[in-house]
């Protein structure tokens, strides 16, 4: 069906970008998002900026040992992240992201379970997406902006409508380390490392141990690469226009972005050259 629904994209010249977040019960399952050249300003895979600023980013939490445990971290080296979470996991630990809030990091919804929004009526979606945004108001004191549909996979309806009911901007990524793949915590690292340029939204998952694990050594050495880190609707602020043309990036690797392009892309990371 996937294959079916690609050529019919692809024949509409609809910009396709096949990008992967699964989690441990769907973790074989290929993933992909649209980015229609109509929405620039709905939907980022990465930002167009001057600066070395990208956002990290953290899905499908919050884990009751991991993510004080990643806060811990991250207020260490005074960094604001951004976190995509699960409502469920919310109302299990809304103390946590009462905490992550405080501490200044950005907190976006993720869905209540998780499940794939292409596949499902929009009362579906509509009620996933507002039983989480009413959980994290009651966490935070307010509502989040930004939306990270599970798996990357939305369709360009969903959007659209998700957009104009809340307000949402569809958040994905351009650097995606597999994580959730559990690699171990130096190729976690690694691929973060080789993957990120300015104006990056790195993916990555604090449900996982290996993932935790590799951020102190991760988050040093994006340091002593000179990037400097800002919450996601931070780094959307900070957008500057792109160049008229596209401009492929170091490596011919160009994320893809969100912002309009002409043709079909695919994020790179599904060719991860560091895959064993
Ligand atoms: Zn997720």
């Amino acid at each position: 069906m996937f294959v079916y629904r690609l050529l019919f994209i692809c024949l509409a010249s609809v910009a396709v970008a096949i990008a992967a977040d699964p989690t441990p019960a769907t973790r074989h399952t290929a993933h992909k998002t649209q980015a229609t050249p109509e929405d620039p300003g709905i939907t980022f895979n990465s930002v167009h900026v001057d600066g070395p600023y990208i956002a990290m980013t953290f899905d499908d939490g919050p884990s009751e040992t991991l993510t004080p445990k990643l806060l811990d971290l991250l207020a260490a080296h005074h960094i604001k992240a951004t976190f995509f979470v699960i409502g469920e996991n919310v109302a299990e630990h809304p103390e946590i992201v009462t905490r992550a809030a405080r501490e200044g990091h950005e907190i976006g919804n993720h869905s209540w379970s998780h499940p794939n929004f292409g596949k499902m009526s929009d009362d579906s979606v509509r009620s996933q997406l507002r039983r989480t945004d009413d959980a994290i108001r009651s966490a935070t004191g307010s509502r989040p902006t930004l939306m990270r549909p599970p798996y990357g996979s939305i369709t360009p309806r969903e959007k659209h409508w998700i957009h104009d009911e809340f307000g949402y901007r569809v958040i994905l990524w351009d650097v995606d380390p597999l994580d959730w793949k559990r690699p171990g915590p130096p190729v976690v690292r690694n691929r973060i490392l080789k993957e990120t340029q300015p104006g990056s939204i790195v993916l990555s998952h604090d449900i996982h141990p290996g993932t935790i694990e590799a951020m102190p050594s991760t988050l040093d050495a994006l340091e002593a690469k000179g990037f400097k880190f800002v919450t996601v609707s931070e780094l959307i602020r900070m957008a500057t226009p792109k160049p008229s043309h596209p401009s492929p990036q170091a490596g011919g690797n160009p994320p893809a972005s969100a912002t309009p392009s002409p043709s079909p892309s695919a994020t790179p990371m599904q060719q991860p050259s560091t895959t064993p």
